[in-house]
């Protein structure tokens, strides 16, 4: 070993670590970067197009639990994280701007995780089933 590697060596030894401690400490994402993102029940009409035009297939209809006036067909869209390249078409073609973004990224899961209960949450409160 050179005696200029054995001095970065011995350097390296006293400096702080360059790289982060991740996940003991958070890691933190950009603004725009692109999370999981759900669709907002209050906006959504249920019109497919989102799932029609995902190139992944992450995201399916699935029948609202309730009556939402604005949305007759009593559909909504669940994304499926695992298979989302996160490349937000959905996002883009929806017309009435339903989707909300987030740049949450921890998506290494060993269980399905989907957009379902964000959704949920914002179907409008007097017309949800939940309580
Ligand atoms: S971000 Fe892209 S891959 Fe993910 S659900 Fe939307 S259209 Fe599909
Ligand atoms: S494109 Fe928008 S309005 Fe249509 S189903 Fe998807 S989220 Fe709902």
């Amino acid at each position: 070993m050179s005696l200029k590697l054995l001095t970065e060596v011995l350097s390296n030894l006293f400096k702080k670590a360059s790289t982060v401690e991740y996940p003991k400490q958070p890691s933190l994402a950009l603004q725009e970067h692109r999370g999981r993102h759900y669709p907002d029940l209050s906006k959504c009409i249920g019109c497919s197009l989102c799932a029609l035009e995902c190139p992944t297939n992450a995201i399916t209809m699935n029948p609202l639990p309730t009556k939402v006036k604005h949305n007759p067909r009593g559909i909504y869209p669940v994304v499926e994280y695992g298979k989302c390249i996160f490349c937000y078409r959905c996002v883009d073609v929806c017309p009435v701007k339903a989707y909300i973004t987030t740049n949450y990224f921890e998506n290494a899961s060993d269980t399905l995780i989907t957009s379902n209960e964000l959704s949920l949450e914002t179907l409008p409160r007097t017309e949800s089933l939940k309580t």
